[in-house]
């Protein structure tokens, strides 16, 4: 008895108790070690030992909104008492709202949402719809990209993350991408590159699917007249251009989304993290009038119990509202632009920083032990993240100084919550200066 209220007094391990229950993602679970964190606070947060961190990546890329955005936190209280779920047969205010307010934010004549609860399920959407709508069934993606976890998404999923999920859905083929720093192939032919794909496979492919900027394979921003040529090159071959905005959508980029950048009007566009500023589980996927009105008389065959769930859309209203009545987009073009130089005076300090490259808020540092022949840092053991365990030694370095920074393949991800200010962005870049040493120590001499 004396022993059972000594155990029930104790305090509990979290970390330990989540390590032994709960799956940790993409990763060996013998290696996953979860830090508590209890709070989040405006650009920052604080783990359970009391330690607090400058959000430097906004998580996973997705709490643009900061930890502290009251309008979204009110929303879903309030519609969690009036009424937290009806079935997609009904319409609730949030979600005609919501989807009225996508198609004033979304360029051009995107119109029309389908919306679910992840970036992988708007991904998903995108694909079926384009399939149903041309009734073509290939999909062009490429190979440096992420469009999500489940087997549709994956297969279209271009980095080594696809491996274990091959050979995949029928019907996807890869292009090569944008890389001017680490591909031998220019930017501006690897599109015509994909001309030629659409030439060779017929008529028979449905839609290109892209990144406009490459998120977690490395930001990869591609020439201006890329994405504009790539639009006319797939409606050359009748295929459909689907722009995933999961990562690079609602501010990131200085611009409300990626295709922005680029003065491009999708067909379709993909969303989910920044929609919600990640308050709750929001993914969307909205399509141009022309596609919509094809399933006036044509079956729109698709659905989830949680489509257009009353609550997260009140919080994606919400959201979109705080980006617009903060007038967070431009200041994220503003500072976004500050950030950009610091980084690249930065990269003038260290032998090991590649390049720097990125627009906005979305940035990223690649490292090389060899900056002449840029040449990446060694491969893990699984090859699935295909990276160096040197960029985990820079991430870590800046967490044991109070600043978060998620980090793929080679590269530093660099995503702030839009509301950071320069001050913010001087501390951050002041610890990064300090952590770039290890992976300066580990080039090659
Ligand atoms: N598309 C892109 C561009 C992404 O970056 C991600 C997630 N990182 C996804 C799709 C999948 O989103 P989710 O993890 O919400 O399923």
């Amino acid at each position: 008895m004396a022993s059972n209220q000594s155990e029930q007094d104790a305090p509990l391990d979290i970390e330990q108790i989540d390590k032994q229950h709960v799956f940790g993602t993409w990763a060996y679970q013998s290696e996953v070690s979860p830090t508590q964190v209890v709070a989040g606070d405006g650009v920052r947060f604080t783990d359970a030992d009391g330690n607090e961190f400058l959000d430097f990546s906004g998580q996973l890329m997705c709490s643009n909104l900061g930890h502290s955005a009251d309008k979204v936190a009110d929303a879903v209280t309030e519609q969690v008492n009036e009424g937290a779920y009806f079935a997609p047969g009904y319409t609730t205010e949030p979600r005609a709202r919501l989807g009225q307010k996508l198609a004033e934010v979304t360029p051009g004549n995107l119109s029309k949402t389908f919306f679910s609860t992840s970036g992988t399920e708007a991904v998903e959407a995108a694909i079926k719809i384009a399939r149903m709508y041309t009734g073509k069934q290939k999909i062009i993606s490429r190979y440096r990209s992420y469009h999500g976890a489940t087997y549709g998404s994956i297969s279209v999923t271009g980095d080594p993350r696809r491996l274990m999920a091959e050979p995949g859905i029928p019907g996807v083929i890869k292009a090569p991408d944008p890389y001017a720093y680490g591909s031998t192939l220019d930017p501006m032919e690897s599109l015509e590159y994909i001309d030629e794909m659409l030439m060779l496979e017929g008529d028979t492919v449905a839609a290109v699917l892209v990144e406009p900027i490459v998120g977690s394979n490395g930001i990869l921003v591609p020439p201006e007249e890329y994405l504009p040529r790539l639009k006319e090159i797939a409606h050359d071959h009748d295929a459909l251009l689907i722009c995933d905005e999961v990562m690079a959508g609602f501010g990131r980029t200085g611009e409300w989304f990626g295709s922005d950048v680029f003065g491009v009007t999708p067909d379709i566009m993909t969303m989910a993290k920044g929609l919600s500023g990640a308050y709750v589980p929001l993914g969307a996927t909205i399509v141009t009038e022309e596609i919509a009105e094809h399933f006036e008389d044509n079956m729109f065959c698709h659905g989830h119990t949680y489509a257009g769930h009353p609550v997260a859309c009140a919080a994606g209203l919400a959201a979109v509202e705080t980006y617009q009545e903060e007038n967070l987009i431009e200041h994220a073009s503003e500072v976004g632009e500050y950030l950009g130089k610091q980084l690249s005076e930065l990269a003038d300090d260290h032998p090991s920083v590649g390049e720097t490259r990125g627009v906005g808020l979305f940035r990223g540092i690649e490292l090389t032990k060899d900056a002449d022949g840029r040449v990446p840092f060694g491969q893990r053991k699984d090859k699935i993240s295909k990276g160096s365990t040197v960029v985990d030694d820079v991430s870590s370095a800046a967490a044991d100084n109070g600043v978060y920074v998620a980090n793929m393949i080679n590269t530093l991800i660099i995503a702030p919550p839009l509301p950071i200010t320069k001050q913010d962005i001087d501390e951050a870049v002041g610890v990064l200066d300090e952590a770039l040493v290890v992976s300066d120590d580990a080039m090659e001499s």
